[in-house]
């Protein structure tokens, strides 16, 4: 097929747009792929369309391939399910609701567990039937918070999500296994740079899962990798090497040392150093001292029932920062938020910049802790008076942890699990995510199921999402540059863009000629046939559009040679009646 770009509705821009910071935002608006509507709403112009559906039939390609049967449930979803699982409330404001004419409750769906459970709930009876993979291709409704580069983190979107019904943990590991092989065939299939990470369940629940990260400075997500080894894991999701348990017997008593003006962790190692402090045997620096973090953590509302709030504190190394990214997936449900003044007022025992966790435990406050504070580790900390510290405050000993919980800073050089070295960090964009669910959501529907005995059984999910138009910008973001796009021959709107840039009137009957040819072919065909438009503009949007390759009829063809440039690489002089052989195994390679 021929499109014309003398009528393509396409309007290409020189400047970027007012509100894009990050490269593919920028290029697939000037380039008149996509166009703002509202904050992370957008509508698809012809050429990110084509785009779109053809990423979406490569995702379909590789889910039928492995048994995925499509179909597709409303955006448009009643309370019910969603309250039967609480995620109506747990979801919180990142979830569109609304009421229909009756007051009804609805929401614009931001993913479908609940749906899929009810479904085969609905029409599966006997094991006999599983397991069964379904899947749809739909626009989600999330309303993020930050809205972010365009079509990246938008709050209408399309995803492919998958669901896998098995009547037993063998077979969900297979499930799991072959969504594993065909995320990897699409990232693979439209040359993504990625990186599979361990990941943290957050809201899903459930619990092995892993996600696909591109590997992009603009990503939001943080992931480390081993530098021996394959270990790669979201920093959500990794483990801390925790030191062994130490001895508390033999161990200096805890001495309170008087600090006027070392409210800070800077000041307090400075003054450590000045006083020559040793602990367990050696000069004390910042990682040997304890920070008190106070949150206030509050647990989201059972049905029908208020939300909770909690004072806690989280006490990590002082060389580290909490990383609320990390505390947030480890806490998750429930939310946090850094203790304000106003709670610091609230209780006595708190005195800001010497809270110590002595008095935490003597007030009943609940004490999370990083993993390196295990027993018999001694620290430099607050001594919950004014201007006082205490030294060789041993953990077990003076002070008790509740929960060890994940929330430090991951630093690169910070050991990797297994004794694969270190770990290195870098930058992604989440692409995919896949979880084996378990049966949280099959048992909150009640989904019963006769297996092989007669016996009653409740089948076991996994749960497995693509974000389409996500995808979309990853590849613009990988591969652009600085004069535009430049797609992967499998998902480019074109194959082929054909510009002719002389005036000569046979050139234009030879460009004709050639878009005839190509698209006879079987060739997609972008035909640059503007009589007015200059060459320099021609080329100008065949670099800013990004068709893998663009056939010139230019000045060289008064010479009978028409040049074809593959975009981001070489240029090739072709003789004009070789040049449609030579595109057609171009393409066909
Ligand atoms: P993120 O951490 O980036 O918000 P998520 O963990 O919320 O992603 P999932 O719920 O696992 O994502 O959704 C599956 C996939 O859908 C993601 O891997 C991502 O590719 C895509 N996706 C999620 N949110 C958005 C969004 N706001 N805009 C575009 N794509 C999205
Ligand atoms: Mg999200």
């Amino acid at each position: 097929m021929i499109t014309r770009l003398s009528e393509l509705f396409l309007r290409t821009l020189r400047e970027d747009p007012a509100d894009a910071e990050v490269p593919s935002h920028k290029l697939l608006v000037r380039a008149g792929y996509v166009r703002r509507v509202a904050p992370g709403i957008y509508t698809w112009l012809p050429l990110g369309l084509r785009t779109l559906r053809k990423i979406e039939d490569v995702v379909r390609q590789e889910m039928d391939a492995i048994g995925g049967q499509e179909m597709l449930f409303p955006a448009l979803l009643p309370r019910e399910p969603y309250e039967k699982t609480n995620r109506w409330v747990e979801y919180g404001p990142n979830l569109f609701r609304l009421q229909d004419r009756k007051n009804a409750d609805l929401l614009l769906g931001p993913t479908h567990e609940e749906m899929f459970a009810n479904a085969v709930k609905d029409m599966y009876s006997s094991y006999k039937d599983f397991p069964v993979t379904l899947y749809q291709i739909q626009t989600k409704y999330r309303d993020e918070e930050r809205p972010r580069a365009g079509v990246l983190r938008g709050r209408e979107f399309v995803m492919k999500d998958s669901y896998s019904f098995d009547m037993d943990d063998e077979g969900l590991d297979s499930s799991y296994a072959r969504h594993r092989k065909a995320y990897q065939n699409i990232f693979d299939r439209l040359e993504i740079d990625y990186a599979i990470c361990k990941a943290t369940s957050g809201a899903m629940g459930g619990s092995a899962s892993e996600e696909f990260l591109a590997i992009s400075e603009v990503g939001e997500d943080l992931f480390v990798r081993s530098t021996e080894g394959d270990y790669a894991a979201n920093v959500e999701a990794v483990v801390t090497q925790a030191p062994p348990e130490k001895d508390i017997a033999g161990q200096p008593p805890a001495k309170e040392y008087n600090t006027p003006d070392a409210t800070t962790i800077e000041a307090l190692v400075h003054r450590v150093k000045v006083e020559d402090i040793a602990i367990e045997g050696h000069k004390a620096s910042a990682a040997d001292i304890l920070k008190c973090v106070m949150v206030e953590v509050t647990h989201p509302a059972q049905a029908n029932g208020e939300e909770e709030k909690e004072l806690a504190a989280v006490l990590i190394p002082g060389d580290r920062e909490l990383d609320p990214k990390r505390l947030e997936a480890a806490l998750e449900p429930a939310e946090f938020c850094l203790a304000s003044d106003k709670i610091y007022a609230q209780y006595d025992f708190l005195v800001q910049g010497f809270v110590g966790p002595r008095a935490l435990n003597s007030n009943g406050v609940k004490v999370f802790a990083d993993p390196r504070v295990v027993t018999g580790t001694s620290w430099i900390t607050g001594a919950d008076a004014p201007n006082s510290y205490v030294v060789g405050c041993v953990s077990g000993r003076d002070f008790h942890v509740d929960e060890f919980v994940e929330a430090a800073e991951v630093k690169e050089g910070d050991p990797a699990p297994n004794n694969q070295g270190t770990l290195v960090l870098q930058r992604g964009i989440e692409l995919g995510h896949i979880f084996q669910l378990g049966r949280k959501y099959t048992e909150a529907f009640d989904v019963q199921i006769l297996d092989e005995n007669g016996k009653r059984a409740i089948p076991t999910m996994g749960s497995y999402g693509i974000g389409i138009s996500r995808m979309l910008a990853v590849l613009a973001e990988q591969r652009h540059d600085e004069k535009g796009l430049n797609w992967p021959a499998a998902v480019a709107p074109y194959q082929v863009h054909v510009a002719v840039a002389n005036k000569d009137a046979e050139a234009m009957e030879a460009g004709d000629k050639l878009v005839e040819e190509l698209s006879q072919a079987g060739l997609e065909v972008l035909f640059d046939d503007r009589p007015k438009v200059s060459p320099g503009v021609k080329f100008k949007d065949a670099e800013l559009l990004g068709m893998p390759f663009v056939a010139i009829l230019g000045r060289a063809f008064k010479d009978g040679i028409i040049e074809l440039r593959i975009r981001g690489q070489e240029t090739l002089e072709v003789p004009a009646d070789e040049i449609a052989d030579k595109i057609l195994e171009l393409v066909r390679a």
